[in-house]
Parts: C-alpha cells; sequence; structure tokens
C-alpha cells in the first residue's frame, strides 16, 4: 500500500530529539499507525535527494527483525519526513522509570541480555549490508508489548542528520575515543568499532541506571574524560552485575579500537551463549514483554496522577 503524507493524521506527540519530533500518526484510509519523525530546517538539495533516493531503495528492502521496519523518507516543506514502525517505548524511558516500578535492577538480567542481543543482531546484520549506525544510544534501541527490542535511526540518522546538524561535540555522549582525537584512528573514518563502543557505553547506562561520566560543563572536559579519563565499566563490587555481563562490557570499552571487540566476536561471548536457540530467545521475549507492560503502566498511572493532581 502506498502511504501519501496528506492521508496521514498525527494522534499524538511520542518525542522530541535534538533534531527534531517524532510523532504517532494515523493512516486514515487503513487506520494503520506508524512513526514519523520530522526534521526541521534540513536542506533539500541535489546530493541530500540522492542521499534520500539510496537510503530508500536499501532500507526498504531490508527486512532485520530487530531494526524498526523503515517505510521511507522524503522531503517537505524543508523537513526530513522518515515514516517508520510504532514502537511502545525508548530504553532511557525504560530504565529512567523502572525505580517507580519497585524493581530491584534499572532493567532486569535476562531483559538486558536480550537487549544486548537484538543489539548487536541488528547491527551486524547492517553491517553485512554496509550499513553503519553512528547514533548508537539507550533511546534508539526501542521496545514493543510483544517484547522485542528494535534499532532505530540506522544510516539516516548518521550519516543525513549529523551532516545537517555538524557535529556539536558537546551533544555526542557516546562518542568513541577515536573519534574524537582523529589522530588515535588509523583507519580515518567513521567504522562500525566506533558503534560497538557507544553500544558499550549504552549497556553500562542502562545495567547502573545511570549514564557512566560525570556531567560535562564544557567539551573540553567531555573531550578530556573520554580521553584520558579512567574507562567507564561496571563496578566488581557490585552484585547486581553478573560477572560475565562485566567481562562483556570491558570488552566493548576498551579505548584502542583495533583491540576493542567486533560485532561478531560478540555475539559469540559467554554473557550471550544460548541466546540465539529459539526456546531461549522465546522466552527472552516473554519475560521482556512481561517488563514493558509493568512499566508502561506504571508510565500511564503517574501520567494520570499528573491529570489529577
Ligand atoms: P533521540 O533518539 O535523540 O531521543 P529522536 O528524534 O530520534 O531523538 O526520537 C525522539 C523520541 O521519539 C525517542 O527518544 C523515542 O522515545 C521516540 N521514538 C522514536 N522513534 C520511535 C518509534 N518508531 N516508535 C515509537 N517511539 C519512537
Ligand atoms: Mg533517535
Amino acid at each position: 500500500v502506498e502511504v501519501h503524507v496528506n492521508d496521514l493524521e498525527v494522534i499524538d506527540k511520542l518525542g522530541q530529539g535534538q533534531y527534531g519530533v517524532v510523532e504517532k500518526v494515523r493512516h486514515k484510509n487503513t487506520n494503520c499507525l506508524f512513526a514519523l519523525k520530522r526534521v526541521r530546517h534540513s536542506f533539500d538539495t541535489k546530493e541530500n535527494e540522492r542521499h534520500i533516493r539510496e537510503i530508500n531503495v536499501q532500507q526498504r528492502t531490508t527486512n532485520c527483525p530487530y531494526a524498526v521496519f523503515f517505510y521511507g523518507a522524503l522531503f517537505r516543506e524543508g523537513d526530513l519526513m522518515i515514516l517508520m514502525e510504532l514502537m511502545d517505548l525508548s530504553l532511557d524511558r525504560m530504565y529512567k522509570t523502572a525505580h517507580l516500578a519497585d524493581v530491584n535492577k534499572p532493567i532486569p538480567g535476562n531483559v538486558l541480555k536480550h537487549v544486548a542481543y537484538s543489539v548487536l543482531s541488528a547491527l551486524d546484520y547492517m553491517y553485512q549490508i554496509k550499513i553503519i549506525h553512528r547514533d548508537v544510544k539507550p533511546s534508539n534501541i526501542l521496545t514493543n508489548r510483544r517484547g522485542q527490542f528494535k534499532m532505530c535511526d540506522f544510516g539516516i540518522a548518521g550519516q543525513l542528520v549529523n551532516s545537517f546538524a555538524r557535529s556539536e561535540i558537546g551533544s555526542q555522549q557516546y562518542l568513541a575515543p577515536e573519534r574524537i582525537d582523529v589522530k588515535r584512528d588509523g583507519s580515518r573514518g567513521y567504522t562500525s568499532v566506533s558503534d560497538v563502543w557507544s553500544f558499550g557505553i549504552t549497556m553500562v547506562e542502562l545495567a547502573n541506571g545511570k549514564y557512566p561520566y560525570e556531567h560535562w560543563k564544557t567539551p573540553f572536559q567531555q573531550i578530556n574524560d573520554i580521553l584520558n579519563g579512567p574507562t567507564p565499566k561496571l563496578r566488581d563490587d557490585d552484585p547486581r552485575f553478573d560477572p560475565e555481563l562485566r567481562d562483556f562490557v570491558g570488552k566493548c570499552l576498551v579505548k584502542n579500537p583495533s583491540e576493542r571487540w567486533r560485532f561478531n566476536q560478540l555475539l559469540k561471548h559467554s554473557f550471550l551463549s544460548g541466546c540465539d536457540r529459539p526456546e531461549t530467545l522465546e522466552s527472552m521475549q516473554e519475560e521482556t514483554a512481561v517488563f514493558v507492560k509493568l512499566i508502561l503502566d506504571v508510565m500511564e498511572a503517574k501520567k494520570a496522577q499528573q491529570y489529577s493532581g
């Protein structure tokens, strides 16, 4: 079915990012629901048009179960619009709401394992077809009531949006050391290894329930912290963390990119052993579905409270 922008009706706002907004929309003729992302003040140049055409061809034909389905992108009145599969919750909101749900971890152990397996599967799949994510972070990992985890903002977010925004360094909290200090970067350019670092930071943040670096006051402080400060890790003396998980994030968070593990190596790490078995996957998905429902209920209740109070 062809979807035209004119036939979409905005139902709700799903979130606001640095470059645009994401809305829940309904296709009037079919009642189908989608997520529509609008990036403002994008430049409708010939080159971007070509880029959009390429991305449309490339990503519409990919069907990775761990990537949010991409229906297409276009320019309209100076806005870049991206139509995608509607999900129920992003991981930043999930872990930030968990303490209200009376659970002892920001994200339960098996659910976190499921996150790691899903995200790596998506990154590895896309890597095979030469798409690098470039913006791995909790808000770009989405989940739904069925208990699936899927990555969003592949390619488009990284390649196009960053070229618009000219990468302000202060806002890039998940940046790998070699992205900041290009002298350290043998490959001279963004490669999938830099995504492994961002993935490691994301895992530490989700396990701890807190972003691992202190709040930065200046871009200089950020650069210095990432390059010269201690490498973030999960504390040895914290019983909440599975030792396998601690080792796993240690393989991602290696400052030297050539010693950092690759996606396919990480997928074979003992932390993820058995994840590819259908019955394991099914039980992780069930457990995730229960947790997602719990968090969504808590969010719903909080919203109702705000209205009445
Ligand atoms: P960021 O990823 O930096 O938060 P975005 O503009 O990409 O900024 O997204 C804003 C928010 O919209 C996300 O944090 C997420 O909560 C929500 N969102 C994005 N895509 C979807 C989607 N496909 N389904 C549901 N919610 C989404
Ligand atoms: Mg995003």
